[in-house]
């Protein structure tokens, strides 16, 4: 490393010299020392130095000096050169020189003459020790710089990876929620793929189940095919659940209840359930549960479903318990059921069946998990739990469980509910099976749209045996066609069709209606509006908005049960029904109460109505054959539809039969 230099300057040679051997004697080698003998001197030393890469660490200089002075020289100096330290040499009256010099130049010290050598020397000596600390300070200053502007830049790298990360995270999110949409899209449409069809098969088996010519065997076939088709769309109804939830869309929907008579219905089910499978059920219930509440009863009802299912499904002796009791606002600390309506339910659902081991506990409220005992029963599909919890959740409450693998599980959980007036509860009446009108009440024609054949006809076997006018239309275009020409009374309209869908033509019919109410002094109008009810095959809540905005006056989900069907008719076009009694309905089942009643109900026809029926049969002519089984009076409703249906199985063997019984 090259040796620091020390510049010495003064115009007096004794002076200097006596300076300069001062200084290398005592920091001998460590440093290159040179003299100048004036001002201008010491610049160009200094010059020279700086160009042979040399660093200058202290100037010192005499003060009074003929051309440049002290001061003046290391102001210049310090102007060039900041980082040398700078002495001068003063005698006692250099006070101006001195402080011009101290504020300009950033004098580091002053020594007076005459000095004593120690002096100087230790000045000079902490003077370089200064430079050399300053000097330091200023690399470990510049490595710092150099540190931070890296850092600087790993900072600016971090960031602009943070921003494409962010960037890739949005990206994501909307793909995320592109992936979700088109899920919901093949969801709503695998929901209408499936339903359809499924409406199709549960529909036929209902009304074969009603009809009274199925041998035994045939009548356990089909209760096989519904009971299979329900089991079906319990699978699709869960699969659709979980995918509703999961993308955000299941929503509460609470109603009134009467407490009381929904716990009867799950305990009459359940009893049943047990004694089939030969375990005992309990129900034991507080006698001061609330009677009437509000909460989500359809999903309570799925959640308890699908805990006493699993109660009875994994115990193979023993019982099944069903303990309910409750806890009123008073009771409860929780601040969001302040509310004085507000009440908590607590279930509990215990079993004394093959338990669930400790290692699989924790996982069975996930999606799609069995545990190894629950994979050995075939049935199920792991979404019941997932399902439950998500509801319960939903609902505001908490469930639990403890079991002990080989001595069975209880499941518990809570959910809060408000309690309601009496006047609130909306009665519904009983699922009764219609079979024919009330005397006096108007033939009602109805128009049945749906693409797909097999569904026109399902509704069509429903409502013609009731004696209503009926017609089809295959898609939107030739539903206009009709409605224009025909004026139906009501529309069963399905919403998904080629061509011209359920939407389009209701907004229509309802953008030609009101025009015609508009100018209604050029039109009569031959008839009140249509009633548009829309048949959807799908679950999704947003879908019933879609279906109002249209202009539709209701809707009935896929698939629908018979009475469902019967009931909105009746609330619409305000007909009443002659319902079959549930007894009556086991009753007549039997088939030779049925073929008696048949015979009777024969026996109060005209001979020549019996005559022509006998010959129509023979012949094979259906027409014929219906027109005659409208002249059967409702109260024999009975004969008019065990007739069509025979006619409907091509059976008119049947017919000739029956006849010839009465002839024999
Ligand atoms: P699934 O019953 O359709 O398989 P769940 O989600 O309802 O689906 O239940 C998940 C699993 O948890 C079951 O397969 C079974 O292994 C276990 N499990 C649920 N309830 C019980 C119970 N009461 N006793 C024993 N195991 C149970």
């Amino acid at each position: 490393m090259t040796p620091l230099a020390i510049v010495c300057v003064g115009d007096e040679c004794i002076i200097l010299d006596s300076f300069t051997e001062q200084l290398k004697r005592n920091l001998g080698n460590n440093y290159e020392i040179e003299a100048a003998e004036s001002g201008e001197k010491a610049l160009e030393i200094l010059a020279d130095l700086q160009e042979s890469g040399r660093e200058v660490a202290l100037v010192i200089s005499d003060y009074i000096m003929p051309g440049m002075k002290g001061d003046e020289l290391l102001i210049k100096i310090h102007d060039q050169y900041p980082k040398t330290l700078k002495i001068m040499l003063t005698e006692q009256a250099d006070i101006e020189g001195v402080d011009n010099a101290v504020h300009n130049a950033k004098l580091y010290r002053y020594i007076a003459k005459p000095w004593a050598e120690t002096d100087l020397i230790l000045t000079v000596k902490e003077a370089l020790h200064r430079y050399n600390q300053e000097q330091q300070l200023a690399r470990q200053n510049e490595t710092l710089q150099q540190l931070n502007a890296q850092l600087e830049q790993l900072n600016a790298q971090l960031e602009q990876k943070v921003t494409e990360r962010t960037l890739e995270l949005q990206q994501a999110v909307i793909a995320a929620e592109v992936a979700n949409k088109a899920k919901s899209e093949f969801l709503a449409n695998m929901s209408h793929e499936l339903r359809s069809p499924l409406n199709t098969i549960l529909g036929f088996s209902q009304l074969m189940q009603h009809s009274l010519s199925l041998d035994p065997q045939q009548k356990e076939n089909i209760n096989i095919i519904n009971r299979s088709g329900e089991h079906l769309l319990r699978l699709i109804n869960n699969v659709l659940d979980l995918s509703k939830i999961e993308a955000g869309r299941m929503t509460l929907n609470e109603t009134n209840f009467h407490l009381i008579d929904f716990l009867d219905d799950l305990e009459n089910m359940f009893q049943l359930k047990a004694d089939e499978r030969g375990i005992q059920f309990v129900c034991d219930r507080n006698p001061h549960l609330p009677q009437y509440v509000r909460a989500d009863r359809v999903k309570l009802r799925q959640i308890l479903i699908n805990l006493l299912n699993n109660g009875i499904k994994f115990t193979p002796e023993g019982s099944v318990t069903l303990k309910i009791k409750n806890q009123n606002s008073r009771e409860i600390n929780y601040s969001q059921h302040q509310s004085p309506n507000a009440n908590l339910l607590y279930f509990e659902i215990e079993d004394t069946g093959i338990g669930i081991a400790p290692d699989e506990i924790h996982n069975i409220f996930e999606p799609f998990t069995q545990t190894k005992l629950g994979k050995k029963s075939s049935e199920g599909t792991g979404l019941g739990l997932a399902i439950t919890r998500s509801f319960i959740e939903m609902m505001g409450g908490k469930i639990t469980v403890n079991s002990q693998k080989g001595s069975g599980s209880t499941f518990r959980f809570n959910i809060p509910i408000s309690l309601v007036d009496a006047k609130d509860i909306e009665i519904k009446a009983p699922m009764r099976r219609a079979i024919a009108l009330e005397r006096n009440q108007p033939v009602c024609r109805i128009l049945i749209v749906d693409d797909k054949w097999e569904n026109r006809q399902l509704l069509i076997k429903m409502l013609s045996p009731i004696g209503f006018d009926l017609k089809e239309a295959s898609n939107g275009k030739e539903a206009m066609e009709i409605w224009e020409l025909w004026q139906p009374d009501l529309i069963w309209m399905d919403v998904r069709m080629p061509i011209m869908d359920g939407y389009e033509t209701t907004k229509e019919i309802r953008r030609i209606q009101s025009k015609i109410l508009q100018d209604k002094d050029r039109f009569t109008i031959p008839h009140s509006p249509t009633v548009i009810i829309a048949i959807t095959a799908s679950t999704f809540e947003e879908e019933e908005s879609v279906i109002v905005a249209a202009g539709c006056d209701d809707f009935v989900r896929k698939p629908f049960r018979e009475p469902i069907i019967f009931e909105k008719m009746a609330q619409f076009l305000g007909i009443r029904y002659i319902y079959q009694e549930e007894e009556t309905l086991s009753r007549k089942s039997d088939t030779n109460v049925c073929e008696t009643s048949l015979l009777e109900s024969l026996s109060v026809m005209p001979q020549t109505w019996i005559d022509e029926l006998y010959e129509a049969a023979e012949s094979i002519n259906n027409d014929r054959i219906f027109q005659l089984i409208s002249q059967i009076p409702p109260s024999h409703n009975l004969l008019a539809q065990t007739l069509s249906d025979w006619v409907n199985q091509f059976r008119c063997d049947r017919i000739i039969d029956l006849i010839e019984c009465t002839i024999n």
